[in-house]
């Protein structure tokens, strides 16, 4: 079976059903926090081919879990047609926010632009939660602009880097396209939990090792999956693509990460 296909994503929701997980919106899983039990936050950045996030909407929608997707302003991320329907199939949405590499540092600039692009989403939902995209080139850090301003005060209950305890809530991100990419990212790194979890063998690379961990209850829970729906497509010559492009990139961001 090829990783990263929309069937692969389908037999990961699958397994979590079988296994007896409840999913909930991050909006919800940040309210209810600290919780125990088999939890799962299903957590989508849309950072490109937006039509590809409708597919894992529609899978998780037929399966009767909700899911929480964050829309980039850029066009490659912020279809409205596609925002709607991901709305009405009952899933929550979220501002996936650069706002201090589109403005260049810029804070005061940024704050307005972020202030903007929130109502901008806010006409589709009721936005709560949000979500930096990290740049892996930029110099900037989007989560700069809260060392000057506050988003709680523009009604947001959860920016999932600052607000879950992740002593409590275990953690799987796609980036790198595996779910082991965390030691080559710039910017999706959950400080020091990662390789805590690392030396406790919570490790997994690929899809079908995570499926396996649930079917054998070494996955802890609770727990939020990061997947980016562009990477999740299952026919071939675009699954190469992704593939190929991956493979480039993380020998880029792993000569960055040696960097810094
Ligand atoms: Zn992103």
């Amino acid at each position: 079976m090829r990783d990263f296909t929309l069937e692969t994503y389908k037999l990961l929701l699958e397994t979590l059903k079988q296994n007896d997980y409840t999913a909930m919106t991050m909006q919800e899983y940040a309210a209810v926090q600290p919780l125990t039990g088999k939890v799962v936050v299903l957590r989508h950045d849309v950072d490109l081919h937006a039509e590809r996030s409708l597919q894992t909407a529609k899978i998780e929608y037929e399966l009767g879990l909700k899911a929480t997707y964050y829309f980039r302003i850029v066009p490659q991320s912020n279809q409205p047609e596609i925002i709607k329907q991901i709305v009405q199939l009952g899933h929550e949405i979220g501002y996936h926010y650069e706002d201090m590499s589109i403005c260049k540092g810029d804070t005061e600039k940024a704050i307005k632009h972020f202030e903007k692009q929130l109502a901008y989403f806010r006409q589709f939902y009721d936005v709560k939660t949000i979500s930096m995209h990290g740049v892996p080139a930029s110099k900037y850090d989007g989560k700069d602009l809260w060392k000057t301003y506050d988003y709680k005060k523009y009604g947001i209950i959860c920016e999932p880097y600052f607000d879950i305890d992740y002593s409590k809530t275990f953690y799987l991100t796609d980036t790198g396209r595996r779910w082991d990419g965390w030691k080559v990212s710039v910017r999706d790194k959950i400080l020091g939990f990662q390789d805590q979890w690392q030396q406790q063998g919570f490790v997994y690379h690929s899809t079908l090792d995570v499926i396996e961990a649930i079917k054998t209850d070494r996955l802890p829970h609770p727990l939020i999956i990061t997947s980016h729906p562009q990477r999740w497509v299952s026919d071939f010559l675009p699954w190469t693509k992704e593939l190929i492009v991956q493979n480039i990139k993380n020998i880029v961001k792993r000569i960055i990460v040696r960097k810094k």
